[in-house]
C-alpha cells in the first residue's frame, strides 16, 4: 500500500450559474503517516469540500492537490488507478455509498480486484475479503448478505472494510459517524483508532461534532467561510484556542468546556454568503473584536509556537483581545 507523506491542498472553486464561488481558499494543511486530522466548522464552511476534492470526486478548478508530492488536479480515471491504492473514502451514509445489487463479499473486494491485474493475485483476493471483514468485526458469514440486512453500524464497518482493501495510506472519512446512535458512534471511532495503529493509517475526519472530534483526532484544522482559520494539535487547540470562531465553537461545545481555559464568545448573525466574501478577515461580520484592519487586510495563517497556526491580527495586535 502506498505512503502517504505529505498532501496539499490549494484552491478550489466551482462553478455556480454565473460567478465562480471558490468554495475553498488556498486551504493548506499536511496529514503525517498514522496522523488523524479532523476539519471541522459550520455546515457550509468547505470541509466536504476539501474531503472530496482531495478523493478527487470534485475537480479543482484551479490550485493542486498533492499526494505524495504528485498533483492529481488533473488526472483521468487510468493516473488515478494508482492514487486509489494510497486514499480511499468512507462516508456519511454507508448505505448510500454501497450497492444494494452487491454481496457484501463483492463490495469489500471491488477496489482491491480493481488494482489486482492478474489472474494468480485473483485468488486471493476471497480470503483477503475473510480476513478484512473480520478485521472491522464482521464474519464470514455476511460476506454473501445484501448491503439491507445490516444495520447503519454495521454498514459503516463495511464500507471501512472495503477502503482498507487496497492497504491505503489515507483514509478520507466524511462524517463518518454523524448518522449513527452515539452508542455505535463510539465503536466505530475505536475501530478507527485500532485501525489506525495496526496499519499506520492516516485519516481526514471531517465532522461537525467537537465531541467526536475530542474522542478521534491528534490535530484539528477549524475552517470558516472556506478558509482555514486555525491548525493545531488537539490538545493544544481545546486548551488554548487563539481564533475568536474556535473560541466560539468552543464556547458552544459543553461536553469539552472542561478542558478550555477561555472566556464565552456567542455568535450574532449569519454565515456570509461565499458569493458575498466579506473584504479583508471573512469572519469579521460575526467577529466580537473585529477593528478597521480587519476589514481591510486578510489576516494569514501564522505560526504562534505549539505547532499552533491561526489566521488572526489579534496575533499582533493582543491588546484588543480585551476591547469588546
Ligand atoms: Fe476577528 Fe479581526 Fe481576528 Fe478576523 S482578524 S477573527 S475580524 S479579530
Ligand atoms: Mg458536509
Amino acid at each position: 500500500g502506498g505512503v502517504l507523506d505529505r498532501l496539499r491542498l490549494s484552491a478550489k472553486g466551482f462553478k455556480l450559474d454565473r460567478p465562480v464561488v471558490h468554495a475553498v481558499n488556498g486551504v493548506s494543511f499536511k496529514i503525517a503517516r498514522g496522523e488523524i486530522m479532523a476539519l471541522v466548522g459550520e455546515s457550509g464552511c468547505g470541509k466536504s469540500t476539501v474531503a472530496k476534492t482531495i478523493a478527487r470526486i470534485y475537480k479543482p478548478t484551479r490550485g493542486a492537490v498533492k499526494v505524495d508530492g504528485e498533483d492529481i488536479a488533473n488526472h483521468g480515471f487510468a493516473e488515478m488507478l494508482p492514487v486509489r491504492a494510497k486514499m480511499q473514502m468512507i462516508f456519511q451514509d454507508p448505505y448510500a455509498s454501497l450497492n444494494p445489487r452487491q454481496r457484501v463479499r463483492d463490495i469489500v473486494a471491488e477496489p482491491l480486484l480493481e488494482q489486482t491485474k492478474n489472474a494468480a493475485d485473483r485468488k486471493g483476493v476471497a480470503a483477503k475479503t475473510e480476513a478484512l471483514l473480520a478485521k472491522v468485526g464482521l464474519n464470514a458469514e455476511h460476506a454473501g448478505r445484501y448491503p439491507h440486512q445490516f444495520s447503519g453500524g454495521q454498514r459503516q464497518r463495511i464500507g471501512i472494510a472495503r477502503a482498507l482493501s487496497v492497504t491505503p495510506g489515507l483514509i478520507i472519512a466524511d462524517e463518518p459517524v454523524s448518522a449513527l446512535d452515539v452508542s455505535i458512534q463510539a465503536q466505530i471511532l475505536n475501530l478507527m483508532m485500532d485501525l489506525r495503529d495496526e496499519f499506520g493509517l492516516a485519516y481526514l475526519f471531517i465532522s461537525h461534532d467537537l465531541s467526536v472530534v475530542n474522542h478521534i483526532a491528534d490535530r484539528v484544522g477549524v475552517m470558516y467561510l472556506g478558509f482555514m482559520v486555525e491548525n493545531a494539535p488537539r490538545d493544544v487547540l481545546f486548551a488554548k484556542p487563539r481564533h475568536p470562531y474556535t473560541r466560539a465553537l468552543l464556547s458552544a461545545a459543553p461536553s469539552i468546556k472542561e478542558k478550555r481555559d477561555v472566556e464565552e464568545i456567542t455568535l450574532s448573525g449569519e454565515v456570509p454568503s461565499a458569493l458575498e466574501l466579506p473584504s479583508g478577515c471573512c469572519f469579521r461580520t460575526r467577529c466580537p473584536f473585529a477593528w478597521e484592519r480587519c476589514a481591510r487586510e486578510r489576516p494569514l495563517l501564522r505560526d504562534v509556537g505549539d505547532d499552533q497556526t491561526v489566521a488572526c491580527h489579534l496575533v499582533d495586535e493582543p491588546e484588543r483581545d480585551k476591547i469588546r
